[in-house]
């Protein structure tokens, strides 16, 4: 193995806690040099994912690469050179960036900005996404977001208190929110942001509400959830590990918030009196609170609230029964929604029932 190959392989394993897929958080546990994704366009891409350095000058409790003194990491230059010969060989079709804070947050952010204009200067037009390290320079940022196709900032954790349990070299709301004001600002509806949850030990309701403010105020187009893992040597090596099912939970709810429209006040009431979500699918536990609909009379919004239906399925139901009222399971069918999911929240009122209510 090369050089090269050798600090590749190091700083792939070393960047797999820093999600960038959903899908991920299932696969946490194994050291993947890269990870697949759908591209819009259709099918599946590779997308190598790595810190272009693997030492960091911070300390925080929940992170291996605090524990790494020997200095590991490829200039700009070398790493365009490495990952253009991947590209070239059809081994690799997007990449994702992010590094340990080596010296001090503006060079390495340099170094994160340079990395990216090296390569599309040198051709590559492929997917980009660059970490915004904690504490960096607005005009970092702007660069960053000229570049790259997505760029994120962590939060972490939910408040200055929680990240201060965690990360305590970090300020929360001068490197953390200040930055992701601007992050937004240069990269409205191209950014993200990640948790790790359980690490300080945060409720669910906590949670939601750090959403319901990041939804509010910076919009990210995806949040990304990590269940905390220990690890050994750090100073949270005998935390508790989250279960894999909550971070799960946080992928459902957070659709629902994004897609669906429901309401942090609706999810808060499917918390239980300690502020957590229990290890049910947020949507089931939602309908079940809810008296069934008249799939004949219901408003988009109210179907959408219904467990097998989706905005596509709710869309065809409002077209369909313009046509024809909504008789009965079998006709749930017609709208391409399987009956067993949704049926036992649906009532069928027959067309007087329609008629009767549109003319009120
Ligand atoms: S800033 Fe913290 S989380 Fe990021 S690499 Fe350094 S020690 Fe790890």
């Amino acid at each position: 193995m090369s050089v090269a190959e050798q600090k590749l392989a190091y700083l792939t394993a070393a960047g797999r806690f820093d999600l960038c897929s959903p899908g991920e958080c299932l696969r946490l546990l194994s050291a993947a040099s890269y990870i697949t994704y759908s591209r819009r366009t259709g099918g599946c891409g590779r997308m190598l994912k790595m810190l272009l350095h693997g030492t960091c000058s911070y300390d925080c409790a929940y992170c291996s690469v605090r524990l790494q003194r020997e200095r590991v990491g490829f200039s700009p230059g070398e790493f365009a050179d490495t990952f253009l010969d991947l590209w070239r060989e059809g081994l690799v079709g997007g990449l994702f960036l992010s590094s340990g804070i080596a010296r001090d947050v503006d060079c390495v952010m340099h170094d994160i900005v340079e990395t990216g204009e090296i390569l599309r200067r040198r051709g590559y037009d492929g997917y980009l996404h660059l970490k915004v390290l904690p504490g960096a320079a607005r005009a970092d940022i702007h660069d960053a977001a000229r570049v790259a196709n997505r760029i994120s900032i962590n939060l972490e954790a939910t408040s200055p208190d929680r990240l201060g349990r965690i990360a305590g070299v970090k300020d929360y709301r001068q490197d953390i929110l200040k930055r992701q004001a601007w992050v937004a600002e240069e990269k409205p509806g191209g950014h993200t942001t990640q948790l790790v949850v359980g690490a300080a030990d945060e409720t669910d309701a906590e949670i939601l509400s750090c959403l319901a403010d990041q939804y509010r105020r910076v919009r990210p187009s995806r949040v990304y959830f990590s269940a905390f893992r220990a690890l050994p040597g750090t100073p949270l090596a005998s935390h508790p590990d989250t279960p894999t099912w909550r971070a799960m939970r946080w992928y459902q709810a957070d659709y629902l918030l994004r897609e669906y429209g429901v309401t942090a006040d609706e999810l808060r009431a499917v918390l239980d009196e300690e502020g957590f979500f229990p290890d049910r699918d947020p949507k089931v536990v939602l309908a079940d609170g809810r008296m069934a609909v008249n799939v004949n009379l219901a408003s988009h919004s109210d179907l959408l609230r219904v467990p097998g239906i989706g905005p596509k399925g709710a869309d065809r139901i409002l077209s369909l029964r313009r046509e024809r009222p909504f008789t009965g399971l079998a006709d749930l069918a017609r709208a391409g929604i399987r009956g067993k999911a949704a049926g036992r929240y649906l009532v069928f009122g027959g067309r007087e029932t329609v008629q009767t209510k549109l003319v009120l």
